[in-house]
């Protein structure tokens, strides 16, 4: 089938094929032994809330050095996607995150979050797996955020449902992930309960008439659902003007923080911006 599709295609492109598939085939087998290699590190994100005029969680963000390249996880992800390695994988950024955040959680009433695949929510005993990780790590139910984005396979869409469902009565929060992109439609806020949305940053890059109506439309739907909405992406002071001034309130973005090294985030909590606590006050730079 591949062979295929190379054929018909001109050289320069087929050329880019070969590459694309050597390395995917590179990733994939440097990734399956990146957890024993232990090449895999997280990085974290603050993510704030200028309301309350401090940080409310972290997101942990999976970050895989293999040799001498930080290979990004929006090229890496993908392909362990596409084999079950993501559930291996998963499973150990969920017990890291856990591990390595645990006092600061506590110290500073965050809650930690963290990127869950489909493939993970497919998986029998996914909610075993996670009650197992929070009883190993002490880590309290009410503290973690699962993110999910895909769009949920049609049939399984009952379950994976269900999962959520069960996830949350034991005191978990699930966020819809890159919500307004196409994997994150009003589709899924329809099957799938959540707590919390958080808007895809191409919303915010040239804030457009369109942009805010659309800005506009998500915040109501969370709002009526009492879900919580996070705007992603956030780097420039004036984008932050015009989003307070439109009533959001939590924001993860370079402006704020880059993802750090867990160490690095103790020292963050000491010097972090002194937020605003009005919406007309303006941030100084
Ligand atoms: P995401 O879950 O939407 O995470 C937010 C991404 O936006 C992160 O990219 C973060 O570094 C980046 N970001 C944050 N603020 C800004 C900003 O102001 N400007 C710009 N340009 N980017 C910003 P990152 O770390 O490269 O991760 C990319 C994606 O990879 C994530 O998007 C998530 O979908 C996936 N991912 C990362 N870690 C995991 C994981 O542990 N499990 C799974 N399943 N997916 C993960
Ligand atoms: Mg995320
Ligand atoms: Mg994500
Ligand atoms: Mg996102």
């Amino acid at each position: 089938e591949n062979k295929r599709a190379i054929k018909n295609t001109d050289p320069i492109f087929r050329e880019h094929l070969l590459h694309k598939h050597e390395r995917q085939r590179f990733i994939k087998i440097g990734l399956n032994q990146a957890i024993e290699k232990r090449e895999l590190h997280l990085a974290y994100q603050p993510i704030v809330d200028t309301q309350n005029s401090a940080t409310c969680g972290i997101e942990a963000l999976l970050r895989w050095q293999h040799a001498d390249e930080l290979i990004s996880p929006a090229e890496f992800i993908p392909v362990a996607e596409k084999s079950e390695l993501i559930v291996k994988i998963g499973l150990w950024v969920l017990k890291r995150a856990c591990e390595e955040s645990l006092q600061l959680c506590k110290q500073n009433k965050l809650y930690l979050s963290v990127n869950i695949s489909a493939m993970q929510l497919k998986q029998a005993d996914f909610i075993d797996d996670v009650r197992k990780v929070l009883a190993q790590t002490q880590f309290p139910a009410q503290s973690l955020q699962l993110e999910i984005t895909e769009s949920l396979i049609l049939e399984e869409k009952d379950t994976v449902a269900e999962v959520i469902s069960t996830l949350r009565q034991t005191g978990i929060r699930i966020a819809i992930d890159d919500f307004g992109t196409g994997y994150s439609s009003l589709k899924q806020l329809q099957d799938v309960p959540f707590d919390a949305i958080k808007i895809d940053r191409s919303f915010i890059i040239n804030m457009t008439e369109k942009d805010i109506a659309i800005l506009t439309a998500a915040d109501f739907i969370a709002r009526q659902l009492n879900a919580a909405t996070i705007v992603e992406g956030v780097e420039s002071i004036e984008q932050l003007n015009s989003l307070r001034s439109l009533g959001f309130k939590q924001y993860q973005g370079y402006y704020f923080a880059r993802p750090m090294p867990a160490d690095a985030l103790p020292a963050w909590f000491e010097t972090q911006l002194n937020l605003p606590k009005t919406a007309n006050e303006k941030v100084d730079v």
